[in-house]
């Protein structure tokens, strides 16, 4: 770890890397060189579930959890083509006035035997395993589709935020295949925001930001998402093409409970608003919470408050029933 950890001279400038490291030790009776890799890969899991830059011994549950995530991907070979995927939509509404300004396109999986598999348990498999391009695409055309559709019902543009892995930012397919979809269905840019995850931008910097400026340069809006959570020096935050912060709901669902989860909130909302950023908190709850969020200058909100992941429709049609708290006291 240490070692790899050294600074090494790349392109002229000092770079470092991390590694993870899984250990597996052969307990002498029997077993093959294959299930000791396998064992060793289960443990290079939980380093890396970690953060990185540690190591871990095998032990026995990881056996179950590494059956679990192979059974996972397995299943996940047939999900697209036996029609078990789906999206919802949760509105992200303005705080003022509790309209809905968008939406959130959140993946949904009930697999064939009916059991419904939450996206933060099957993501990270797709991930690792590289079926996230083939789910990533699967989630741009369905979002067109359902774009374009609202357009020729409503005779408007729907806002709607896809997630995506900075694993599908390492080549350009992502980017040739988001402005195909977005080409074909004659869908102006703008309409279909991205949204990535702050741990994921800072676990793969260089490309992903090469990458996110290509997008950003064609009109494209992208949102750092569960802000707070990872480790953004402000310099990097600063370079990136950014254009909302989504404070992590850990922050919202301490309002009213730690003072400095709030102190935490408001810096978070200085900072953004200095960058030309405006903000998102997520996982909006309550009154209270809104209240708070309204008199410190936060611009939007996403949350059961205002609405759970349901259709389009139910996602852009929202509006608070009475006005937010603090408008009522202004
Ligand atoms: P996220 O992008 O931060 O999405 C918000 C998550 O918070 C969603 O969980 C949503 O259902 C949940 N949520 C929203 N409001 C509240 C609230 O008021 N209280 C609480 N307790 N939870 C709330 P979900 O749908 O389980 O998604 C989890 C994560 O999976 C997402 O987090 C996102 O990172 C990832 N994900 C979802 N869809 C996709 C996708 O199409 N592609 C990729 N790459 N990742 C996805
Ligand atoms: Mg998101
Ligand atoms: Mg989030």
């Amino acid at each position: 770890l240490d070692s790899i950890a050294e600074p090494i001279t790349l392109d002229g400038g000092p770079t470092s890397g991390s590694v993870s490291i899984g250990i597996a030790v052969h307990g002498g009776k029997g077993g093959d060189s294959s299930q000791l890799l396998k064992n060793a890969d289960a443990a290079m899991y939980a380093s890396k579930l970690k953060g990185g830059g540690s190591f871990h011994f095998f032990e026995q549950d990881m056996q179950k959890e590494a059956e679990q995530r192979r059974r996972i991907q397995k299943m996940l070979e047939t999900a697209i083509a036996n029609n078990e995927l789906s999206l919802q939509y949760q509105p992200i509404v303005t705080l003022a006035n509790g309209q809905a300004q968008g939406c959130e396109a959140l993946l949904r999986w009930q697999t064939s035997s009916g059991e419904a598999l939450p996206p933060n348990v099957f993501i990270p498999i797709a991930e690792k395993s590289g079926q996230i391009m083939e789910i990533g695409q699967w989630v741009i055309e369905r979002v067109c589709a359902q774009a374009l559709q609202w357009h020729v019902q409503h005779r408007a543009w729907p806002n709607i935020a896809i997630n995506i892995s900075t694993r599908q930012l390492r080549t350009g397919e992502f980017r040739e295949a988001f402005t195909r979809e977005m080409q074909r269905n004659q869908i102006p840019m703008g309409v279909v925001d991205l949204e990535l995850t702050e741990t994921g931008v800072m676990e793969n910097p260089d490309f992903v930001l090469a990458e996110l400026h290509r997008l950003h340069d064609m009109g494209v809006r992208i949102s750092i998402d569960d802000f707070g959570t990872g480790y953004s020096s402000l310099d990097y935050l600063r370079r990136l093409p950014l254009d909302f912060l989504k404070v992590d709901r850990s922050f919202t669902a301490d309002i009213g409970k730690s003072p400095s989860a709030e102190e935490l909130i408001r810096v978070m909302i200085a900072v953004a608003h200095t960058m030309g950023l405006k903000v998102i908190a997520e996982g909006v709850e309550n009154d209270a919470q809104l209240d708070f969020l309204l008199q410190h200058g936060c611009d939007y909100g996403q949350g059961y408050l205002f609405g759970r992941p349901g259709s389009l429709l139910e996602a852009q049609s929202t509006s608070a029933a009475s006005p937010p708290v603090s408008l009522a006291i202004v």
